[in-house]
């Protein structure tokens, strides 16, 4: 295991924490520059690093994105090597690559908030518990929303059967504000994850298909720095995710 990756799990305080980790953990192992802790607690926090890091842009596909400087390079290899083999990697979305703390909120908000909606629907949680809920800051409802999956199996995933973590980060602890997170157009494509892989680009958020994470390590390094390898079904086909190995 990794020094870097030790040392970060040394720090977790708090279930909330633990769990993030083991979900998002991966990201901590990298060669870039990782995130200084497993949770950014506000926009100022994230901004701050940010801007330490030097990064570098360029046009995949139809969006303009911005990442750390080593992982652009990599995906751009892999692109460009993709394309001599006649296929292409490009972004999925105009937010594909970096994302701001405020880009988390507002994708966290809209989970919370159709969640809460369906399950007062169905009359699991009260309209005044909802209210309740919806004041408290993104950050305070992390440890809420997670809590009330755990229990009462009231889950806020996309389609209400898984959490909430399988369709969208916390806020403050998505892959992306670290500069080191893409999500690709083409993630069905086998030959597509194999070529990622090969610049260094692995699936490391379960059951988040079109999300690749850079490490910087081949696959064959993966298991001795600390992560193990999973499999989540789709459309028919397995596909391998490198989780924390805890
Ligand atoms: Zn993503």
């Amino acid at each position: 295991m990794s020094e870097a990756f030790r040392r970060i799990a040394s720090t977790i305080s708090s279930a909330v924490e633990s769990r993030l980790f083991s979900e998002y953990g991966a990201i901590f192992l990298t060669r870039a520059e990782p995130p200084p802790e497993i949770i950014f607690r506000d926009s100022t926090e994230v901004e701050r690093f940010q801007s330490s890091l030097t990064t570098r842009s360029a046009m995949l596909g139809d969006h303009l994105m911005e990442l750390q400087r080593e992982a652009m390079e990599a995906l751009l290899a892999a692109a460009a090597e993709m394309k001599r083999a006649g296929g292409s990697i490009t972004a999925r979305a105009e937010d594909a690559g970096r994302r701001s703390y405020q880009d988390t909120v507002r994708l966290w908000t809209r989970n919370v908030t159709r969640g809460l909606d369906h399950w007062q629907k169905e009359g699991r949680i009260t309209a005044s518990r909802a209210q309740e809920i919806v004041a408290l800051s993104p950050a305070d409802q992390v440890s809420v929303i997670l809590a009330l999956e755990d229990e009462g199996r009231t889950f806020f995933g996309t389609f209400f059967d898984k959490s909430i973590l399988y369709s969208v980060a916390a806020p403050g602890a998505s892959q992306h504000l670290a500069l080191l997170a893409f999500d690709v157009s083409e993630f069905e494509d086998p030959e597509v994850e194999g070529m990622l892989a090969s610049f260094g680009w692995h699936r490391t958020v379960a059951s988040d298909f079109p999300h690749f994470t850079y490490l910087g390590y081949k696959e064959k390094d993966l298991s001795e720095l600390g992560l193990k390898k999973i499999a989540r079904p789709y459309k028919g086909r397995d596909y391998d995710f490198w989780v924390p190995d805890l």
